[in-house]
Order: structure tokens, then sequence, then C-alpha cells
């Protein structure tokens, strides 16, 4: 069981898998005012740094569990990097319909929302393992600028314009749903660069070492279009941001 191969060649340098630096994912968890000894859970937790650096930071413990072989593994190691491996664990699996043993005081689904098949969904399951009065954690896209055609939504590599809201429609979902939205942090275009660009030269340095590899055309292909692409599409159109909820 893994993820499509590209994200674990793309994304093997990465420590956060989300247009997120690591100021603002520690400004995310200084937000939360967390409380140490409080539970995490995090569905698709890639790498693991948001549950490793926030027990080392904010004394959370917790469990991550992700589809990726190697990020989980790498997400272990950065446990045990911080020192943190005694209060946070990760699993490798699919994350799809997970519950906790133990109800939790942070269940997050940082940019994996398709595990429970849309934020609706996601949402569903995580209050499946939240402590009442407990806080979800929400990383997902919207539409900075409404993309003007459907190509364009395309080539920020959505399927559709409807697949994302702007800011206003997507916090307005959230109350939909039955949640206050109680803070947020949000990327933005230099945060979205870390992500992105940084993927470029983990490429180059994968096809210089792996020249005669099967899977070197693919990579090949990504690294020539992907800066253009992104400068035209997702880094005007694309925004991203944690959204913290409580039920109402
Ligand atoms: N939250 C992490 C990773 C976000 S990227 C971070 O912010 O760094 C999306 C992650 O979801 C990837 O790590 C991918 O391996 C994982 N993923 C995709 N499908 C999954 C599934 N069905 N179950 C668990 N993890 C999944």
């Amino acid at each position: 069981m893994d993820i499509p191969r590209i994200f674990n060649v793309a994304e093997s340098a990465h420590r956060i898998h989300n247009p997120f630096t690591p100021e603002k994912l520690a400004t995310l968890g200084a937000a939360l005012r967390l409380e140490p000894g409080t539970r995490v859970l995090d569905l698709g937790s890639g790498s693991g740094e948001m549950l490793c650096t926030w027990a080392r930071d904010y004394g959370i413990g917790g469990t991550g569990i992700d589809m990726s072989q190697l990020f989980t593994e790498q997400a272990k190691r950065r446990a045990e990097e911080l020192g943190v491996a005694d209060r946070v664990g990760f699993i490798h699996g699919d994350a799809a319909g997970y519950v906790a043993d133990e109800k939790v005081g942070v269940a997050a689904c940082v940019g994996a929302t398709w595990i429970g098949g849309g934020v609706a969904g996601a949402i569903e399951l995580l209050a499946k393992s939240l402590c009442t009065g407990g806080i979800i954690l929400i990383g997902e896209p919207y539409w900075r600028q409404l993309p003007p055609t459907e190509e364009v939504a395309k080539g920020c590599r959505a399927g559709s314009i409807s697949d994302f809201l702007m800011l206003p429609g997507l916090l307005a979902s959230f109350g939909t749903l039955g949640y206050d939205v109680v803070e947020m942090v949000l990327a933005d275009q230099d945060s979205w660069d870390r992500y992105e660009a940084a993927k470029w030269l983990t490429m180059r340095r994968w096809l210089e070492a792996n020249p005669g590899d099967d899977f070197a055309k693919e990579v090949r292909a990504e690294l020539t279009s992907a800066p253009e692409r992104y400068a035209a599409y997702a880094r005007e159109y694309l925004g991203w941001g944690v959204f913290a909820l409580m039920a109402r």
C-alpha cells in the first residue's frame, strides 16, 4: 500500500508536504493555545512535522497515520531526532475510516481531506475521535481568485472550478456543517514557493542519481513543465489554509 510514486520522489526532502513554512506551522500551534499533554490525531500526517514539532514546543502527544511508507519512516526518524518518540507515534496505513481508541483534544486532517471523501466527510470522520469541546483542524485549498476557465482550474491541478470555494465561501461552509471557525493560518505565495519550488531541486537531484530508472521519463517531464505551470496557475489562483473548528 502506498501513494503514487511521483509524490514519494518529488517530496522526499520535504518535512512539510503543504504550502506552510516551519514558522507558519509553529504559528498555528501557538494560536491553538495547546495545553501540554493534549492528544492530537493527524490523518495524513506525512513526514510528521506537525506532531513532532508541536510535541517538542508545546508538549502535546499523539498519533499520525499516513499511506506513504517513506513519509511514515521519515516521521518516525524525526520523532527520534527531536526527542519526542515517547509521545508521538506514526502508523503506516490508510486513514480512511480511522477512529482513535481514546478520544483526542485535537483531530486534524491537513491537506488530505480526500481521506474522508472531501471536507464534510473529513470533519465527520475526525469528529468520531474528538472529545467534547475539542478542536478539528482542516487544511484545505481555496481560490484566491476564481479561475476564469476550467482550463485554469486544471492548471492548478484541480479537477474543476467547483472543487474549491473562495475563502469567504469556505469559511461559511464550516458554519453550514455546524462548526465555528475559531482560528486560521493561511499560506501565502512565498510559503507556496517553499512547497512547490523545493520539489524541483529534489527532482533534479533524483534524475541525476537515477538516470536509468523506468520512472525517470515521468520525473523529467514533471520537472520540465512544473515551474512555468505553477507560476501561471497555482501561484496566482490557489490559496491554502488550516482552519480550526469547534462544534456549535
Ligand atoms: N499533513 C501532512 C501531509 C499532507 S500531504 C503535512 O502537512 O505535511 C497529503 C498526505 O496524505 C501525504 O503524506 C499522503 O501520503 C497522505 N495520504 C494520501 N492518501 C492517504 C490515505 N488514504 N490515508 C492516509 N494517508 C494518505
